[in-house]
Protein backbone atom coordinates (compact mmCIF):
# COMPACT_ATOMS: atom_id res chain seq x y z
CA UNK A 1 0.00 0.00 0.00
CA UNK A 2 1.65 3.21 -1.15
CA UNK A 3 0.12 6.53 0.26
CA UNK A 4 2.65 8.66 -1.89
CA UNK A 5 0.86 11.27 -4.74
CA UNK A 6 2.75 10.74 -7.88
CA UNK A 7 4.86 13.86 -8.93
CA UNK A 8 2.07 14.94 -11.87
CA UNK A 9 -0.46 14.33 -8.67
CA UNK A 10 1.40 16.70 -6.34
CA UNK A 11 1.95 19.13 -9.71
CA UNK A 12 -2.06 19.22 -10.25
CA UNK A 13 -3.17 19.77 -6.68
CA UNK A 14 -0.36 22.84 -6.01
CA UNK A 15 -1.48 24.14 -9.67
CA UNK A 16 -4.83 24.33 -9.26
CA UNK A 17 -4.85 25.36 -5.35
CA UNK A 18 -2.48 28.06 -6.28
CA UNK A 19 -5.34 28.43 -9.13
CA UNK A 20 -8.47 28.57 -7.65
CA UNK A 21 -7.16 30.53 -4.24
CA UNK A 22 -5.72 33.42 -7.08
CA UNK A 23 -8.67 33.82 -9.00
CA UNK A 24 -11.78 31.98 -8.06
CA UNK A 25 -11.90 32.43 -4.40
CA UNK A 26 -11.73 36.25 -3.89
CA UNK A 27 -14.99 36.15 -6.65
CA UNK A 28 -16.88 33.58 -4.77
CA UNK A 29 -18.91 35.71 -2.74
CA UNK A 30 -19.96 37.93 -5.71
CA UNK A 31 -20.50 35.19 -8.51
CA UNK A 32 -23.54 33.86 -5.26
CA UNK A 33 -24.52 37.27 -5.12
CA UNK A 34 -24.98 37.92 -8.87
CA UNK A 35 -25.79 34.44 -10.19
CA UNK A 36 -23.67 35.62 -12.95
CA UNK A 37 -22.30 32.83 -14.73
CA UNK A 38 -18.43 32.69 -14.86
CA UNK A 39 -17.69 32.01 -18.08
CA UNK A 40 -14.24 33.63 -17.80
CA UNK A 41 -13.06 31.32 -15.29
CA UNK A 42 -14.57 28.13 -17.08
CA UNK A 43 -12.43 29.60 -19.91
CA UNK A 44 -9.49 29.39 -17.79
CA UNK A 45 -9.94 26.35 -16.00
CA UNK A 46 -10.25 24.74 -19.56
CA UNK A 47 -6.90 26.40 -20.48
CA UNK A 48 -5.38 24.79 -17.42
CA UNK A 49 -6.49 21.38 -18.94
CA UNK A 50 -8.75 20.75 -16.00
CA UNK A 51 -11.96 19.25 -17.87
CA UNK A 52 -9.54 16.66 -19.38
CA UNK A 53 -7.50 15.26 -16.93
CA UNK A 54 -8.29 11.57 -16.70
CA UNK A 55 -8.36 11.11 -20.93
CA UNK A 56 -5.69 10.36 -22.96
CA UNK A 57 -4.05 13.23 -25.34
CA UNK A 58 -5.96 11.65 -28.26
CA UNK A 59 -9.03 12.56 -26.97
CA UNK A 60 -8.54 16.10 -25.87
CA UNK A 61 -6.98 15.36 -22.72
CA UNK A 62 -3.92 15.46 -20.21
CA UNK A 63 -3.71 11.77 -19.59
CA UNK A 64 -4.00 12.06 -15.92
CA UNK A 65 -5.51 9.45 -13.93
CA UNK A 66 -9.37 10.17 -11.59
CA UNK A 67 -6.80 10.77 -8.57
CA UNK A 68 -5.40 13.93 -9.85
CA UNK A 69 -8.88 14.87 -11.27
CA UNK A 70 -10.49 14.49 -7.91
CA UNK A 71 -7.72 16.59 -6.37
CA UNK A 72 -8.58 19.22 -8.95
CA UNK A 73 -12.37 19.30 -7.90
CA UNK A 74 -11.46 19.25 -4.54
CA UNK A 75 -8.96 22.27 -4.87
CA UNK A 76 -11.40 23.76 -6.52
CA UNK A 77 -14.65 23.41 -4.55
CA UNK A 78 -13.00 24.38 -1.99
CA UNK A 79 -12.82 28.10 -3.57
CA UNK A 80 -16.28 27.61 -5.34
CA UNK A 81 -18.41 24.47 -5.17
CA UNK A 82 -20.50 25.20 -8.12
CA UNK A 83 -17.14 24.99 -10.33
CA UNK A 84 -16.44 21.54 -8.45
CA UNK A 85 -19.83 20.56 -9.71
CA UNK A 86 -19.36 22.35 -13.18
CA UNK A 87 -16.07 19.78 -13.50
CA UNK A 88 -18.01 17.05 -11.80
CA UNK A 89 -20.96 16.77 -14.35
CA UNK A 90 -18.72 17.64 -17.42
CA UNK A 91 -16.00 15.39 -17.32
CA UNK A 92 -16.34 12.44 -14.54
CA UNK A 93 -20.06 11.99 -15.69
CA UNK A 94 -21.01 13.07 -19.14
CA UNK A 95 -17.29 12.96 -21.06
CA UNK A 96 -16.45 9.70 -19.24
CA UNK A 97 -19.51 7.76 -20.42
CA UNK A 98 -18.67 8.69 -23.99
CA UNK A 99 -15.38 7.38 -22.89
CA UNK A 100 -16.67 4.45 -21.58
CA UNK A 101 -19.18 3.79 -24.04
CA UNK A 102 -18.91 5.90 -27.42
CA UNK A 103 -17.92 4.70 -30.58
CA UNK A 104 -14.67 6.02 -31.79
CA UNK A 105 -16.84 8.57 -34.11
CA UNK A 106 -18.95 9.72 -30.96
CA UNK A 107 -14.98 10.37 -29.23
CA UNK A 108 -14.18 12.31 -31.30
CA UNK A 109 -16.83 14.77 -32.44
CA UNK A 110 -17.92 15.42 -28.60
CA UNK A 111 -15.93 13.51 -26.07
CA UNK A 112 -12.67 15.97 -27.52
CA UNK A 113 -14.40 19.09 -26.97
CA UNK A 114 -16.01 18.43 -23.47
CA UNK A 115 -12.18 16.98 -22.74
CA UNK A 116 -10.47 20.63 -24.05
CA UNK A 117 -13.48 22.36 -22.25
CA UNK A 118 -14.26 24.33 -25.36
CA UNK A 119 -18.25 22.58 -24.68
CA UNK A 120 -19.70 21.98 -21.09
CA UNK A 121 -21.70 18.90 -20.66
CA UNK A 122 -25.26 17.96 -19.02
CA UNK A 123 -27.00 15.05 -17.66
CA UNK A 124 -30.40 14.51 -18.32
CA UNK A 125 -31.74 11.87 -15.55
CA UNK A 126 -34.42 13.45 -13.40
CA UNK A 127 -37.77 14.08 -14.58
CA UNK A 128 -40.91 15.97 -12.61
CA UNK A 129 -42.24 12.31 -11.64
CA UNK A 130 -38.94 10.19 -11.17
CA UNK A 131 -35.84 11.51 -9.33
CA UNK A 132 -34.48 9.01 -6.65
CA UNK A 133 -36.97 6.66 -8.78
CA UNK A 134 -35.00 7.44 -11.84
CA UNK A 135 -36.01 3.79 -13.59
CA UNK A 136 -39.71 5.49 -13.42
CA UNK A 137 -38.54 7.68 -15.98
CA UNK A 138 -40.75 8.43 -19.27
CA UNK A 139 -39.41 9.83 -22.20
CA UNK A 140 -39.55 7.98 -24.86
CA UNK A 141 -37.40 7.74 -27.71
CA UNK A 142 -38.75 6.45 -30.94
CA UNK A 143 -36.77 5.19 -34.26
CA UNK A 144 -38.40 7.04 -36.84
CA UNK A 145 -36.68 6.50 -40.57
CA UNK A 146 -33.14 7.66 -39.79
CA UNK A 147 -33.58 9.20 -36.76
CA UNK A 148 -34.31 9.26 -32.85
CA UNK A 149 -37.58 11.06 -31.84
CA UNK A 150 -37.86 11.98 -28.22
CA UNK A 151 -40.43 13.39 -26.09
CA UNK A 152 -39.99 14.24 -22.52
CA UNK A 153 -38.96 16.63 -20.01
CA UNK A 154 -35.75 16.43 -17.73
CA UNK A 155 -35.63 18.77 -14.36
CA UNK A 156 -32.77 19.99 -12.51
CA UNK A 157 -30.06 19.92 -15.11
CA UNK A 158 -27.01 21.42 -14.28
CA UNK A 159 -24.73 23.34 -16.72
CA UNK A 160 -27.63 22.86 -19.94
CA UNK A 161 -28.21 26.52 -19.31
CA UNK A 162 -24.57 28.28 -20.64
CA UNK A 163 -23.97 29.51 -23.28
CA UNK A 164 -21.05 27.19 -24.46
CA UNK A 165 -23.15 23.64 -23.32
CA UNK A 166 -23.28 21.70 -26.12
CA UNK A 167 -24.81 18.36 -25.18
CA UNK A 168 -26.98 16.41 -22.18
CA UNK A 169 -26.95 12.84 -22.05
CA UNK A 170 -30.65 11.88 -21.82
CA UNK A 171 -31.82 8.58 -20.64
CA UNK A 172 -35.20 7.57 -22.56
CA UNK A 173 -37.39 4.83 -22.97
CA UNK A 174 -37.60 2.32 -26.47
CA UNK A 175 -40.27 1.20 -28.32
CA UNK A 176 -39.49 -2.22 -26.31
CA UNK A 177 -39.43 -0.40 -22.80
CA UNK A 178 -35.69 -0.72 -22.35
CA UNK A 179 -33.94 2.54 -21.31
CA UNK A 180 -31.27 4.02 -23.49
CA UNK A 181 -29.10 7.03 -23.42
CA UNK A 182 -29.05 9.08 -26.24
CA UNK A 183 -26.50 12.11 -26.97
CA UNK A 184 -28.58 14.86 -27.75
CA UNK A 185 -27.58 18.15 -28.80
CA UNK A 186 -28.68 21.58 -27.41
CA UNK A 187 -29.14 22.71 -31.06
CA UNK A 188 -31.25 19.51 -32.36
CA UNK A 189 -34.77 20.58 -33.46
CA UNK A 190 -37.08 19.95 -30.90
CA UNK A 191 -35.04 20.74 -27.89
CA UNK A 192 -36.02 23.90 -25.90
CA UNK A 193 -34.48 25.19 -22.34
CA UNK A 194 -36.70 25.20 -19.65
CA UNK A 195 -37.10 27.25 -17.02
CA UNK A 196 -34.40 28.48 -14.86
CA UNK A 197 -35.06 27.45 -11.32
CA UNK A 198 -33.97 29.80 -8.01
CA UNK A 199 -32.16 27.93 -5.82
CA UNK A 200 -31.18 28.42 -1.94
CA UNK A 201 -27.36 28.56 -3.01
CA UNK A 202 -25.27 27.63 -6.01
CA UNK A 203 -26.56 30.56 -7.33
CA UNK A 204 -24.07 30.87 -10.75
CA UNK A 205 -24.30 27.54 -11.78
CA UNK A 206 -26.66 26.85 -14.15
CA UNK A 207 -30.28 24.76 -13.28
CA UNK A 208 -32.40 24.63 -15.95
CA UNK A 209 -35.22 22.28 -17.06
CA UNK A 210 -35.08 20.43 -20.40
CA UNK A 211 -37.97 19.89 -22.96
CA UNK A 212 -38.16 17.22 -25.55
CA UNK A 213 -40.82 18.00 -28.13
CA UNK A 214 -40.58 15.63 -30.93
CA UNK A 215 -36.94 16.13 -30.46
CA UNK A 216 -34.98 14.52 -33.46
CA UNK A 217 -31.59 13.63 -33.22
CA UNK A 218 -29.42 11.31 -36.11
CA UNK A 219 -29.71 7.69 -35.45
CA UNK A 220 -25.77 7.78 -34.50
CA UNK A 221 -26.46 9.73 -31.32
CA UNK A 222 -27.61 6.42 -29.40
CA UNK A 223 -25.00 6.08 -26.73
CA UNK A 224 -23.48 2.51 -25.95
CA UNK A 225 -25.79 -0.83 -25.93
CA UNK A 226 -29.51 0.18 -26.29
CA UNK A 227 -30.35 -2.67 -23.91
CA UNK A 228 -27.98 -0.89 -21.57
CA UNK A 229 -28.48 2.72 -21.08
CA UNK A 230 -29.70 2.51 -17.58
CA UNK A 231 -26.81 0.81 -16.31
CA UNK A 232 -24.44 2.79 -18.40
CA UNK A 233 -25.78 6.05 -16.70
CA UNK A 234 -25.70 4.46 -13.52
CA UNK A 235 -22.03 3.33 -13.71
CA UNK A 236 -21.08 7.28 -15.21
CA UNK A 237 -22.97 8.31 -11.59
CA UNK A 238 -20.39 5.63 -10.05
CA UNK A 239 -17.69 8.11 -10.75
CA UNK A 240 -20.03 11.49 -9.88
CA UNK A 241 -20.29 10.26 -6.98
CA UNK A 242 -16.89 9.91 -6.01
CA UNK A 243 -16.56 13.79 -7.51
CA UNK A 244 -19.34 14.32 -4.89
CA UNK A 245 -17.06 13.16 -2.08
CA UNK A 246 -14.40 15.04 -3.18
CA UNK A 247 -16.30 18.47 -3.66
CA UNK A 248 -18.08 17.88 -0.18
CA UNK A 249 -14.18 17.80 1.19
CA UNK A 250 -13.28 20.81 -0.38
CA UNK A 251 -16.19 22.89 0.97
CA UNK A 252 -15.57 21.09 4.42
CA UNK A 253 -11.93 22.02 4.34
CA UNK A 254 -12.60 26.14 3.58
CA UNK A 255 -15.00 25.67 6.67
CA UNK A 256 -12.35 24.68 8.97
CA UNK A 257 -9.70 27.08 7.10
CA UNK A 258 -12.20 30.16 7.57
CA UNK A 259 -12.53 28.69 11.32
CA UNK A 260 -9.40 27.91 12.23
CA UNK A 261 -8.25 31.36 11.70
CA UNK A 262 -11.29 33.13 12.96
CA UNK A 263 -11.12 30.98 15.69
CA UNK A 264 -7.57 33.04 16.72
CA UNK A 265 -8.57 35.89 15.46
CA UNK A 266 -11.75 36.79 17.18
CA UNK A 267 -11.24 37.47 21.05
CA UNK A 268 -13.84 37.08 23.84
CA UNK A 269 -13.11 36.97 27.58
CA UNK A 270 -9.94 38.04 26.67
CA UNK A 271 -8.23 35.46 24.74
CA UNK A 272 -9.16 33.96 21.10
CA UNK A 273 -11.77 31.95 21.26
CA UNK A 274 -9.19 29.20 20.09
CA UNK A 275 -7.94 29.08 23.76
CA UNK A 276 -11.37 27.25 25.00
CA UNK A 277 -11.19 23.77 24.43
CA UNK A 278 -14.92 23.45 23.60
CA UNK A 279 -13.82 25.69 20.23
CA UNK A 280 -10.38 23.44 19.90
CA UNK A 281 -12.53 20.01 19.83
CA UNK A 282 -14.99 21.02 17.11
CA UNK A 283 -11.96 22.48 14.93
CA UNK A 284 -10.32 19.05 16.06
CA UNK A 285 -12.89 16.84 14.86
CA UNK A 286 -13.80 18.76 11.21
CA UNK A 287 -9.97 18.10 10.83
CA UNK A 288 -10.53 14.45 11.40
CA UNK A 289 -13.86 14.05 10.05
CA UNK A 290 -12.15 15.75 6.75
CA UNK A 291 -9.49 13.94 6.45
CA UNK A 292 -11.02 10.46 6.72
CA UNK A 293 -13.64 11.60 3.82
CA UNK A 294 -10.68 13.00 1.97
CA UNK A 295 -9.00 9.27 2.10
CA UNK A 296 -12.08 7.67 0.84
CA UNK A 297 -12.52 9.48 -2.37
CA UNK A 298 -9.14 8.94 -2.79
CA UNK A 299 -9.20 5.35 -2.61
CA UNK A 300 -12.24 5.00 -4.59
CA UNK A 301 -10.80 7.19 -7.18
CA UNK A 302 -7.50 5.29 -6.74
CA UNK A 303 -9.82 1.93 -7.86
CA UNK A 304 -11.16 3.47 -10.45
CA UNK A 305 -7.94 4.30 -11.90
CA UNK A 306 -6.55 0.76 -10.96
CA UNK A 307 -9.70 -0.65 -13.36
CA UNK A 308 -11.19 -1.86 -9.76
CA UNK A 309 -14.90 -2.21 -8.65
CA UNK A 310 -15.21 0.66 -6.80
CA UNK A 311 -19.25 0.78 -5.81
CA UNK A 312 -18.73 0.59 -2.11
CA UNK A 313 -16.10 3.00 -1.99
CA UNK A 314 -17.94 5.76 -4.20
CA UNK A 315 -21.04 5.28 -2.25
CA UNK A 316 -19.64 5.29 1.41
CA UNK A 317 -17.25 8.36 0.02
CA UNK A 318 -20.49 10.11 -1.66
CA UNK A 319 -22.63 9.36 2.02
CA UNK A 320 -20.00 10.45 4.34
CA UNK A 321 -18.44 13.05 2.67
CA UNK A 322 -21.77 15.26 1.62
CA UNK A 323 -23.10 14.45 5.45
CA UNK A 324 -19.95 15.75 7.17
CA UNK A 325 -19.70 18.52 4.92
CA UNK A 326 -23.05 19.69 6.32
CA UNK A 327 -22.10 19.02 9.63
CA UNK A 328 -18.27 20.94 9.42
CA UNK A 329 -20.12 23.70 8.04
CA UNK A 330 -23.20 23.56 10.69
CA UNK A 331 -20.20 24.13 13.46
CA UNK A 332 -17.92 26.36 11.24
CA UNK A 333 -21.25 28.65 11.74
CA UNK A 334 -21.68 28.33 15.28
CA UNK A 335 -17.93 28.64 15.48
CA UNK A 336 -18.24 32.29 13.81
CA UNK A 337 -20.91 33.32 16.29
CA UNK A 338 -23.45 35.89 15.02
CA UNK A 339 -21.10 37.00 12.51
CA UNK A 340 -21.46 33.50 10.94
CA UNK A 341 -24.77 34.09 9.63
CA UNK A 342 -24.26 36.96 7.89
CA UNK A 343 -23.72 37.08 4.31
CA UNK A 344 -20.48 38.83 4.73
CA UNK A 345 -18.63 35.33 6.47
CA UNK A 346 -18.37 32.99 3.58
CA UNK A 347 -19.51 30.23 5.91
CA UNK A 348 -23.10 31.28 5.56
CA UNK A 349 -22.25 30.41 1.95
CA UNK A 350 -20.87 27.32 2.92
CA UNK A 351 -23.69 25.83 5.36
CA UNK A 352 -26.89 26.69 2.74
CA UNK A 353 -24.40 25.35 -0.26
CA UNK A 354 -23.66 21.98 1.57
CA UNK A 355 -27.07 20.56 1.87
CA UNK A 356 -26.90 20.19 -1.80
CA UNK A 357 -24.51 17.37 -1.55
CA UNK A 358 -27.03 15.51 0.26
CA UNK A 359 -29.67 15.26 -2.65
CA UNK A 360 -27.58 15.42 -6.03
CA UNK A 361 -26.73 12.00 -7.87
CA UNK A 362 -28.97 9.92 -5.56
CA UNK A 363 -29.95 11.25 -1.99
CA UNK A 364 -28.45 9.91 1.12
CA UNK A 365 -31.26 7.88 1.46
CA UNK A 366 -30.80 6.22 -1.72
CA UNK A 367 -26.71 5.80 -1.48
CA UNK A 368 -28.19 3.93 2.12
CA UNK A 369 -30.41 1.85 0.49
CA UNK A 370 -27.00 0.79 -2.19
CA UNK A 371 -25.06 -0.02 0.46
CA UNK A 372 -27.65 -2.13 2.11
CA UNK A 373 -28.07 -3.66 -0.60
CA UNK A 374 -24.16 -4.47 -1.40
CA UNK A 375 -24.31 -5.85 2.30
CA UNK A 376 -27.04 -8.04 1.48
CA UNK A 377 -25.29 -9.72 -1.14
CA UNK A 378 -21.91 -10.34 0.21
CA UNK A 379 -21.41 -13.94 1.45
C1 LIG B 1 -29.29 21.88 -7.81
C2 LIG B 1 -29.60 20.53 -8.38
C3 LIG B 1 -28.92 20.09 -9.49
C4 LIG B 1 -29.24 18.86 -10.07
N1 LIG B 1 -28.62 18.45 -11.23
C5 LIG B 1 -29.06 17.35 -11.88
C6 LIG B 1 -28.55 17.01 -13.17
O1 LIG B 1 -27.65 17.66 -13.71
N2 LIG B 1 -29.07 15.93 -13.81
C7 LIG B 1 -30.05 15.17 -13.26
O2 LIG B 1 -30.48 14.21 -13.89
N3 LIG B 1 -30.55 15.46 -12.03
C8 LIG B 1 -30.08 16.54 -11.34
N4 LIG B 1 -30.60 16.85 -10.10
C9 LIG B 1 -31.64 16.02 -9.54
C10 LIG B 1 -31.22 15.20 -8.33
O3 LIG B 1 -30.36 14.18 -8.72
C11 LIG B 1 -32.51 14.71 -7.66
O4 LIG B 1 -33.09 15.84 -7.04
C12 LIG B 1 -32.29 13.60 -6.65
O5 LIG B 1 -31.88 12.43 -7.31
C13 LIG B 1 -33.53 13.30 -5.83
O6 LIG B 1 -34.66 13.17 -6.61
P1 LIG B 1 -35.99 14.01 -6.26
O7 LIG B 1 -35.58 15.41 -6.12
O8 LIG B 1 -37.02 13.69 -7.28
O9 LIG B 1 -36.44 13.49 -4.85
P2 LIG B 1 -37.36 12.20 -4.54
O10 LIG B 1 -36.84 11.01 -5.25
O11 LIG B 1 -38.78 12.56 -4.74
O12 LIG B 1 -37.08 12.01 -3.00
C14 LIG B 1 -37.73 12.76 -1.96
C15 LIG B 1 -37.26 12.18 -0.62
O13 LIG B 1 -37.68 10.83 -0.52
C16 LIG B 1 -36.57 9.99 -0.27
N5 LIG B 1 -36.79 8.69 -0.91
C17 LIG B 1 -37.14 8.43 -2.18
N6 LIG B 1 -37.22 7.12 -2.39
C18 LIG B 1 -36.93 6.52 -1.21
C19 LIG B 1 -36.84 5.16 -0.77
N7 LIG B 1 -37.07 4.13 -1.60
N8 LIG B 1 -36.51 4.92 0.51
C20 LIG B 1 -36.24 5.95 1.36
N9 LIG B 1 -36.30 7.26 1.00
C21 LIG B 1 -36.63 7.52 -0.26
C22 LIG B 1 -35.39 10.73 -0.87
O14 LIG B 1 -34.15 10.28 -0.35
C23 LIG B 1 -35.73 12.16 -0.50
O15 LIG B 1 -35.37 12.40 0.83
C24 LIG B 1 -30.25 18.05 -9.48
C25 LIG B 1 -30.89 18.48 -8.32
C26 LIG B 1 -30.58 19.71 -7.77
C27 LIG B 1 -31.31 20.15 -6.53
Amino acid sequence: MNFEFTKEQEMIQKEVKKFAQKEIAPRSAELERTGDYPYDLIEQMAELGLMGIPFPESYGGTSGDWVGMHLCIEEISRAEPSLGGLLDVTTSIVAQEIYAFGTEEQKQKWLVPLAQGKEIGAFGLTEPDSGSDAGAMTTTAELRDDEWVLNGTKQFITNIGLENASIVLVAARTADDTISAFIVPKDAPGFQLGKCYDKMAWKCSATHEVILKDCRIPRENLLGDPNKGFAQHLSALEAGRISIAALAVGVAQACLDESLSYAKARKQFGQPIFNFQSIQFKLADMAVSIELARNQYLKAAWLKDQGKKHTFEATTAKLYSSEMAERVASDALQIHGGYGYMDEYPVSRYFKGAKLLQIVEGTSEVQRMVIGRILGNKK
